[in-house]
């Protein structure tokens, strides 16, 4: 009798463990978690596949569009400006003219007033290019040239200044080989709000990092939007070092063929003991902060993704022990000492 009844609790704890693995796998896979964005900065890593594009809405309502993705998601990107209640733009930004940034600009212009635009200025022989700037002429919107040193104050506390490029058309114009130079004279911006912050790297290559740590201009941030794609190219480990950020998020296509990103980047990010998110795992990225604490919600989170990637147990627990997928995080940072995790204490 007492053998029976431990069979029995022990099929019973393994149907619960079969039926549990299997919930987990095949449960809806876009559960964005419920976060307050009243009163707070809001920034949105918009999942456009291999591209980039994200949504910055200030806590009075005002936004700023940084690069509108490739041509294929411009849908996407109109739709999930129109799902966060944006009307109009303040400000958009083409962080350089390459198709993966700007593919989805005609598109937000025609459906959105935008007042500014901010553009690195370098001349780019692309129609996609051309037809944008006609758009934009067109339209009659102030068209701004970036240069280190602008600012552009969003609303109460809200800043957003360019660290690149140096303007005065000084462009970086040696970059490695197979490298570009349109990457290279990438806009880079800053965004602060009261002790949070977050920089945003375009497709920049080492040689703009490399640059802007000379210029000597203030790198610090607590969340990085690592510079193209998580290429190999990009972030290097003396520019973690610069920066010091917390967490990062990489906008990139599940299985690019450009292998984005790199696990030379992903490395280097973990070694430099930061938080990885990324829009081919995660979809959507958002980053909400009252200026003091901020927190990070992916779409998708961690535990989904482990499952619907890694097959056996121990890559599983790899990847779940080894942090490598993101998931909900809440830092608080006081008096400007190291950032807690708010929901570890
Ligand atoms: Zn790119």
């Amino acid at each position: 009798m007492k053998r029976l009844r431990a069979l029995f609790a022990i099929a019973l704890v393994a149907s619960l463990l079969v039926v549990g693995l299997y919930w987990l796998r095949h449960r809806p896979q876009q559960i964005p978690t419920p976060f307050v964005t009243q009163g707070r900065l809001q920034v949105y890593v918009l999942d456009v596949g291999q591209g980039d594009s994200s949504l910055i809405i200030t806590p009075e309502g005002k936004s700023v569009l940084i690069d509108a993705g490739p041509p294929q998601a411009a849908d996407e990107v109109v739709a999930a400006l129109r799902k966060r209640d944006v009307r109009s733009l303040d400000l958009a930004v083409a962080t350089h003219p390459h198709a993966d940034h700007i593919g989805g600009m005609r598109q937000v212009i025609e459906n959105f007033g935008v007042k500014n635009f901010l553009d690195s200025g370098k001349k780019y022989p692309s129609k996609e290019y051309k037809r944008m700037l006609d758009d934009i002429l067109e339209k009659g919107i102030k068209f701004i040239e970036a240069k280190k040193g602008m600012k552009f104050d969003l609303d109460s506390g809200v800043e957003l200044e360019v660290l690149n490029p140096q303007g005065n058309e000084q462009w970086i114009t040696e970059v490695r080989r197979g490298g570009s130079v349109e990457n290279a004279n990438s806009v880079v911006l800053r965004l602060s709000y009261g002790n949070f912050s977050m920089l945003f790297t375009g497709d920049a290559e080492t040689e703009t990092e490399d640059s802007m740590m000379r210029s000597g201009v203030t790198l610090r941030a607590q969340v990085l939007k690592v510079g193209h794609h998580g290429s190999r190219y990009a972030t290097s480990a003396r520019f973690l070092e610069a920066v010091a950020p917390e967490a990062a998020v990489i906008s990139c296509g599940a299985g690019n063929k450009y292998g984005h990103p790199a696990e030379q980047t992903l490395a280097r990010l973990q070694k430099a003991g930061v938080k990885i998110y990324r829009t081919d795992l995660n979809g959507d990225v958002a980053i909400v902060s009252d200026g003091n604490t901020f927190e990070i919600h992916p779409a998708r989170q961690s535990i989904q993704i482990a499952l619907a990637h890694k097959s056996t147990w121990r890559s599983l627990w790899s990847a779940v022990a080894r942090n490598r997928f993101g998931s909900p995080l809440r830092y608080s940072n006081n008096d400007g000492k190291e950032p807690q995790c708010a929901s570890c204490s």
